[in-house]
């Protein structure tokens, strides 16, 4: 799958119900119908068939928010990846901070699901992040190290891979880090995936973390940025599309 830049990707979290869902899908959808970038929504579960029915005439990307590790099987209110590529998802939310904190889901964890999005076809966002002690105390690199490690199964490929950089104290709580703390840690991802995977360099990065249609340009102007992933501000067509306008996407 091509990705051109911007890549502007909206997390819904547990947020829409069928009929705001399906407005916001189709406010996008009327803007959207060819893009000079890539834009992506991932609603909920419930709304993932109608949201891809919605804007199937245009070339925004409809993907979950997570998956399980497994394809079927006793496992009572999960959902699989092939149940979400079924549904018309084409992409993957993995290992979001509010599933590796909230949920205590582990790298290994993450490792396992993402194994299984990629044998079901998904792109996936590899959610990694320090927290704000992490960052106190000097262990980001440290953490995000780690994060990429153990998060990737062995031998993967670049294709179908995009990391999202979210600083789990910048998740909605309207604090960013500073422009040059982003550009290095950017730069610092890039090497650690150039390392751990062949031909790693190559994997887009997305910047998570109270974006804003005010931040998103300086944001999107720095290098090894890629685009961003919004959780907030993607709720409202107007932000979103402007987040997507100030990285640069018509
Ligand atoms: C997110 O949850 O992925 C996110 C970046 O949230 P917000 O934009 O609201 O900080």
């Amino acid at each position: 799958m091509r990705l051109d830049r911007p890549v502007v990707f909206g997390n819904w979290k547990m947020n829409g119900l069928r009929a705001e869902g399906l407005a916001l899908a189709g406010t996008l959808a009327e803007r959207a119908v060819r893009l000079t970038g890539t834009l992506g929504i991932f609603p909920p579960f419930t709304l993932i068939h109608a949201v891809a029915q919605r804007v199937k005439e245009t070339a925004i990307l409809v993907g979950g928010q997570d998956c399980h590790e497994r394809a079927s099987g006793a496992y009572t209110g999960c959902v699989s990846a092939p149940m979400l590529a079924d549904a018309g998802a084409k992409a993957v939310i993995l290992g979001h901070s509010e599933r590796r904190h909230g949920l205590g889901e582990s790298d290994a964890l993450v490792r396992a699901k993402l194994r299984a999005a990629r044998a079901a076809g998904l792109l996936v966002v590899l959610c990694i992040g320090e927290t704000e002690a992490e960052y106190l105390a000097g262990a980001r690199s440290a953490r995000l190290a780690a994060q990429i490690d153990g998060s990737l199964p062995e031998g993967i490929g670049p294709e179908g891979l995009v990391v999202a950089y979210e600083p789990v104290w910048a998740i909605g709580t309207g604090r960013t880090p500073t422009a040059e703390e982003i550009r290095a840690t950017h730069r610092e991802i890039r090497a650690m995936l150039a390392k751990r995977i062949v031909g790693g360099e190559s994997v887009p990065l997305l910047y998570g973390g109270s974006v804003k249609p005010d931040n998103a340009a300086e944001i999107m102007a720095l290098s090894d940025v890629d685009g961003v992933l919004v959780g907030g501000a993607s709720l409202d067509a107007r932000s979103f599309w402007s987040i997507y306008q100030a990285g640069g996407g018509a």
